[in-house]
Parts: structure tokens; sequence; C-alpha cells
């Protein structure tokens, strides 16, 4: 399979060369040249297959082969080793959890994905390489997590200072060893900002850097896997099913499109957002238009410029008109995210991270317009990362001391940058 850039279909390069350069040298995204449909069999017996089986029917076309189908197999062993359940909340709304992973967020299933096809093709070659990734909040401590002690690849994490949680902190800057972290002074779309300039900057070209956010298409992919896992399990109950996906870079969702592509029955996607609402908006008016990024209690999603949403329009060869019949987008309040929070706590005895209860919100609000259908959400991170907000939410001391106290201890080592010249002069050094 070739991956064409979506800046130039001209451009096209090999997986390996889509995975390591993470985006094009015209920094457009790469994109797979093919798409082909699984067989309707596959969904009629799916509840039959393992995940793992799953994942490989999925994801196979896109990367074998490259790697060749036993070491696939085995990455997607590695990646899928924890539980992706799927929990019943009240009639027809039902949680997918992705946050039983290593670092407790559903990026890990792509970070670990990812380093597996890195470490696969670093292998071969012997060659020392770079993963350079801003975050929000979750994919560096994935990142770190999935890259620790891999021999010939060093992690720089770039995080906005000030603007993640503690517990998410403390997994970005504690691990030490082949992982190195910068606090930036600014927002995640400045880190964002800086990691695509990096990649075109050619005094860093021997750094031989690559990207690990959902830019990278090694990161993408495996992430359709979670619409097919909830599917198989909600299948049974013959309704047509909508997702709703707590969106910040449209990563995920984007993923779960291309599943739809692969033919998997969701009749309706909804991207849901917090007060960072460009697609909102854009579904709205048409007109999209980034506006200065807004910090929230669910900051994994503070995301202005959501850089895989040009992916999606190419699923939908940028036909507004089909895409809206399958996508809807809503933006909620900090206010709106705390009311629903306590509420499906109290009433449903259910603890929502602050990311899982916007998805929630989405879904609801899209449920009332589809009465004959169910839905889920994906809860995407483990309450236990968002406990300061949690607690003062619902005035309560919950704890998992079992999950938080072997980080707690660590201390924190960082370096604070301003500006793109201060991350260079790091990477240099
Ligand atoms: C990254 C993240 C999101 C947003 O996912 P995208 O793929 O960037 O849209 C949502 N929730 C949590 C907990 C995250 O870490």
């Amino acid at each position: 399979m070739k991956y064409y850039s979506l800046n130039n279909k001209q451009h096209k390069v090999s997986f390996e060369n889509a995975v390591i350069q993470g985006l094009a040298p015209d920094s457009g995204l790469y994109f797979p040249e093919n798409i082909t449909a699984l067989p309707s069999s596959f969904f009629d017996k799916i509840e039959g297959l393992s995940n793992e089986e799953i994942a490989f029917k999925a994801i196979e076309q896109f990367i074998t082969p490259e790697i060749p189908e036993t070491d696939l197999k085995q990455i997607i062993k590695e990646t899928l080793s924890f539980d992706l359940p799927v929990a019943a909340i009240e009639n027809n709304v039902f949680s997918l959890e992705l946050f039983h992973g290593p670092t407790m967020a559903f990026k890990d299933v792509g970070a670990r994905f990812m380093s597996g096809c890195l470490n696969y093709f670093n292998h071969n070659q012997q060659k020392k390489s770079t993963v350079l990734v801003a975050t929000s909040g979750d994919t560096g401590g994935a990142v770190a997590n999935g890259f620790l002690g891999s021999e010939n690849i060093d992690v720089v994490i770039l995080y906005p200072m000030g603007k993640v949680s503690d517990f998410q902190e403390r997994q970005l800057t504690t691990l030490g060893h082949n992982i190195k972290t910068i606090a930036i002074n600014g927002s995640f779309d400045d880190c964002q900002a800086i990691v695509k300039k990096a990649f075109t900057d050619i005094d860093l070209k021997h750094k031989n850097l690559t990207s690990a956010n959902s830019i990278n298409i090694a990161r993408w992919l495996p992430q359709m896997f979670y619409f097919l896992f909830a599917y198989k399990e909600l299948k049974k109950y013959k309704k047509p099913l909508i997702v709703s996906c707590p969106s910040g870079n449209f990563g995920n969702i984007c993923a779960g499109v291309l599943a739809k592509r692969l033919g998997l029955p969701v009749s309706h996607f909804v991207a849901s957002t917090n007060a960072n609402n460009t697609v909102p908006r854009f579904l709205k008016n048409g007109i999209y238009e980034p506006s200065a990024t807004i910090a929230t209690i669910s900051n994994a999603m503070d995301v202005s410029d959501p850089s895989n949403f040009i992916r999606i329009r190419e699923l939908y060869n940028n036909d507004l008109k089909a895409f809206s019949n399958d996508f809807t987008a809503y933006s909620f309040t900090d206010e709106e995210t705390k009311k629903v929070l306590t509420e499906v706590y109290k009433i449903k005895n259910y603890l929502m991270d602050p990311h899982g209860a916007v998805a929630y919100l989405g879904l609801k609000k899209e449920l009332e317009k589809h009465p004959g259908s169910m839905g889920v959400f994906l809860e995407t991170a483990h309450p236990v990362k968002f406990l300061e907000i949690i607690n003062e939410t619902l005035n309560s001391d919950i704890e998992f001391p079992e999950i938080t106290n072997p980080l707690s201890e660590k201390e924190k080592i960082m370096k604070i940058c301003n500006n793109y010249e201060d991350v260079k002069h790091f990477l240099l050094k």
C-alpha cells in the first residue's frame, strides 16, 4: 500500500516511509491510496472473532506485506494486551472503556502499535531516530510508555506548561531513560506548531525525527479497532448504532469514519468537543476558522485546529453534504460537563472522566433525534487522571490509592522552553 500526501496526491511513499517521516515533506498528512471494504461475511460473523483477529483483518490491507503477517500479528498482540470492555450505563447507552491500558487513556493502543512498527523498521536497519511528540495531556504518557527502553529511539515530548493534570504531568516527566520532556510556555496548538516546524527544518534532518501524534499513520490506523470492538459487543441489540467520540485533534473519530468505510455498520458519528468548537462551527456555517485555544477541564481536547479533520474531509471527498449525513458535531461547556458528570455518578453510579462526560453529552443529544437507535460513547481516560477536578465537581474525596501512589513520589523533570529556537537548541544538544 502506498500513502499520498494530502497536499500533493502525486507524492507517494511506502508505509515504512510514512511512519518514519510522520508528515510529508510538504507538511501534508499521509493518507492510504486505496481503502477496500471488508466482506460482509466479516461483519456477519464478527462476534465469533477475537479482538486480535478483528484487528488483523481490519489493518492488514494497510500494512502487509511491508510488515509480514506474522510480525504484524505479534505487534497487534502486544498492542491489545489489556481489556477494552463495554459498560451498560442506561437504556440504549453504553460506554466503551478505553482506559485499561498502561497509561490509562485510549492513546495506549495507537502508541503501542506505532512503537511496534517503528521498532520493526529500526531493528532491520540499525538506525537511530527521535520521536518528537506534542501532547495535550495523554498522548505523551502513552508514547513515553510505548517507547520506554526502545534501543535506537529517543523520545522528546512537548506539553503546554500548566495545562495538563498533575497525574498526566507525572506520567510525562518521571520516566527518564530515553524519554525527555519539554514544557512549552504556550498552548497545545503552539506545541503542535513547533513539532511541525521541526520536521521541515534541514538543520535537524540528521536526527531522523518522527512524529507520534495522530498525524502519524501508525498511530491513527489502529484506532479503528475500537469501533469494531464496540460493534462486536453491541450487535446483538439489533439497533442502529450511534458513536460519540470526545474529540480534540480528531484522530480517533477519523479512525471511526475509516472503520465505516471498511463496512462497519455505524449509523451516525458524533464529534463531541469542549469549548474548542472549530468543527461544530464549521458544520454550521461552512467556514473553517480556528480561534485561540481555550483551556478546559477536558484538557486533552483543548485543540482549536484539529490536524486530522482534513483526513475526514478526504474520506468524504470533501462532499460536505454526504459528510453531514453521517456526522454531527456538538460543543459543550465545562459547566455542562460537570453537571452531567455529577448526575451520571449520583444516578447511574458510573464515574466518567471529563472527556467521557463530554462524549456522553453529545451522544444523549444525538439520541434524542433517533429514538430507535442505541449509542456508545468512548470513555477515553480513567477518572484517576483528573481526580482534582472530579473531586472538586462532586465535592467528594474519591481516591484510587493503588494507582496514584507509585507515581506521586517521583521527581518531575522537564526543560522549559519558550519558542521554537529553544526547542531546536535542546534537540541539537
Ligand atoms: C487525546 C484525547 C482525546 C481526543 O482524541 P483525538 O483523537 O485527539 O480527537 C479525548 N480524550 C482523551 C482522554 C484524550 O487523551
